[in-house]
């Protein structure tokens, strides 16, 4: 890194994959000087891209929330907008399309009573359980929406939050040690459709419906209906490049084939790379 450039540094971010450039881009644009180090040729990281004979491909990530235009989930649209860029991003009228065994072929239509209308034309006898599933995964959802969205490891978030919000922190509290299989088998007897809401949090949480939290999973079935599921226009990898383009604009930097080997630290604390 050039030796005027360490002395002016406030913060250094290894790897701009999405995490680490809304990361960089939320403190540039407090004005923080900030430099971002990518040990390969782009950024973007499980949200990159490549590109073969023309051809764009997405490497990673495909199903993009967080390009809604309303409440507080939508985070990639304020991201963006925190550092004055703009994506247009394509609506997706069908999040998945499932093609499972004994002929179920079913899709999630960005439209929520469509999709529970067809989901409840499969299995019309769970009819009103299916309605009382997806009706508690809105709950958490509309407790989500309600408040800013942080970590909640942060002590700090989590007091503010539960102040400016105690009715929906307090409606969470009743969610947050429950899995999603135990709310489907109070709402739900067909072991095929149990089934279903299992491929249903398999698709992004690689579990089974007993080992995915409720709290995720109502943001996650209830947002591609609201914020709804919207594709970058140019390929999941303009999301990287956008940033990095409101990154640049707000005076910070970024490197490539800059891989970082080791973190210095003094007295416990991280120094430099
Ligand atoms: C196959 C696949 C499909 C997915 N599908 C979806 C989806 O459809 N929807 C969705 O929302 N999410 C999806 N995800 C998850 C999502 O892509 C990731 O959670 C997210 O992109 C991770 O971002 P990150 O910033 O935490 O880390 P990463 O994307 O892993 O970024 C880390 C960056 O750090 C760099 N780096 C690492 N070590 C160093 C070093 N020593 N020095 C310098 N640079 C370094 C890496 O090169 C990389 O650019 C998918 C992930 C995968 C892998």
């Amino acid at each position: 890194m050039p030796g005027s450039l360490s002395q002016t540094l406030d913060v250094i971010v290894i790897g701009p994959g999405i995490g680490g450039l809304v990361t960089a881009t939320q403190l540039a644009a407090k004005g923080a000087q900030v430099l971002v180090l990518e040990r390969y040729l782009i950024p973007g990281g499980s949200a990159g891209y490549f590109e073969r004979n023309g051809y764009r491909f997405d490497v990673g990530a495909s199903m993009i929330f967080g390009f809604g235009r309303r409440g507080t989930t939508n985070l990639l649209t304020r991201a963006l907008e925190a550092v004055n860029v703009r994506l247009e991003t394509l609506p997706d009228p069908v999040q998945i399309h499932y093609h499972l065994p004994n002929q179920l072929e079913l899709k999630v239509h960005r439209d929520y009573k469509q999709f529970i209308n067809e989901l409840s034309a499969k299995f019309p006898h769970e009819r009103e359980g299916i309605r009382r599933f997806y009706d508690e995964c809105w709950k958490v959802f509309n407790c989500l929406n309600a408040m800013e969205l942080l970590s909640l490891e942060e002590p700090r978030y989590l007091t503010r939050v539960f102040f400016q919000h105690p009715f929906a922190c307090l409606g969470l509290v009743k969610y947050l040690p429950q899995n999603v299989g135990d709310i489907a088998r109070q709402h739900i007897k067909d072991p095929e459709l149990l089934k279903f809401i299992d491929i249903e949090c398999y698709c992004w949480s690689v579990v089974p419906a007993e080992m995915t939290p409720m709290i995720n999973a109502g943001m996650v079935f209830s947002d591609r209906h609201y914020g709804g599921i919207n594709y970058p226009k140019g390929g999941v990898g303009q999301i990287a490049q956008k940033l990095v383009e409101g990154l640049e604009k707000a005076g910070g930097h970024i490197e490539y084939q800059a891989r970082v080997t080791q973190i210095l630290l003094e007295n416990g604390k991280a120094v430099g790379v």
